[in-house]
């Protein structure tokens, strides 16, 4: 796609922009340069909400952050939640509703089965840690720092299915990412950098030296290869699954010949099944 190139790129770099230049250029440029709406869907709102539930909870003293604790927390929360404009252009009905809230708190309720939170030491929650790494404004919230006897540790919730044992490590990047500014801003080096995936289970990595190199190396080429694309103009479509979850499909013509040919594939494929079986 040729276009005006925008006059200048961005200031800085977030791990979910890094990861949505990656996924597809012109989505990026869709959602950074043009400033196009994207609203997030349920399971986004369902994991704010969660979010949100458990940042207040680890702001409790340990002997509070029980279950009923956050049963309390996360009725304050609903209250705030169901006002917001992202909620209600969901245009949910009662059923529908308290589906919401049961997904939610069950991703809640699944903190405890992989931690005990009157035992962590929390030393922040939701922090928002800036730095300069390998040449590349760098900007992120970490949803918890913790410390334990070996020293610090960086830990993002997850309300989204966890990965298999295949996908892990690249999930790590942006807890990785958020160790490296942790370590620009203080002078430590977090030693473990986690995902709790909210019942399911927690995917962790030993923060060392040479993970710190190759993820903050990876970001600086995607830094590059952004400013490249802004000052050419030129942003590339990267059809695929997520083409169909993404808001921009209407606007890009690559991305619904992409939907268009899966749902006939999907298609075809239920054809053939009904074939077999009848
Ligand atoms: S529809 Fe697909 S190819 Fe088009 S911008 Fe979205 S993700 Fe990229």
């Amino acid at each position: 796609m040729q276009a005006e190139p925008p006059s200048t790129g961005p200031s800085r770099l977030s791990p979910s922009g890094a990861s949505t230049f990656v996924q597809c250029p012109r989505r990026w440029k869709f959602r950074y340069i043009d400033r196009l709406a994207d609203p997030p869907g349920e399971d986004a709102l369902v994991g704010n909400f969660a979010h949100r539930v458990l940042e207040l909870l680890l702001q409790r003293p340990a002997e509070l952050r029980t279950v009923a604790e956050a049963r309390t927390i996360a009725r304050s929360v609903w209250q705030e939640t169901k006002e917001q404009s992202d909620y209600q252009d969901l245009q949910l009905d009662d059923e529908q509703a308290r589906h919401f809230r049961w997904k939610a708190w069950k991703a809640i309720e699944g903190l405890w089965q992989l931690e005990d939170p009157t035992k962590i030491d929390v030393r922040a929650t939701e922090q928002d840690v800036q730095a300069e790494l390998a040449g590349v404004p760098f900007r992120g919230i970490v949803d918890r720092l913790e410390q334990d006897a070996d020293g610090v540790i960086v830990t993002d919730y997850k309300s989204g299915k966890a990965p298999g044992p295949r996908y892990s490590r690249a999930r790590l990047d942006q807890v990785l990412l958020y160790a490296a500014a942790v370590e620009a801003s203080t002078g430590e080096l977090p030693r473990y950098a986690q995902l709790l995936y909210l019942g399911q289970r927690t995917v962790g990595i030993d923060v060392n030296r040479q993970e710190i190199t190759e993820v903050t190396d990876k970001l600086a080429k995607t830094w590059q290869d952004i400013h490249e694309a802004c000052h050419q103009g030129s942003f590339d479509a990267r059809p695929g699954p997520l083409c169909s979850w993404c808001p921009f499909v209407a606007l890009c013509p690559q991305g619904n010949a992409e939907v268009e040919r899966r749902t006939e594939a999907k298609a075809a494929q239920e054809a053939a099944w009904l074939t077999m079986a009848s």
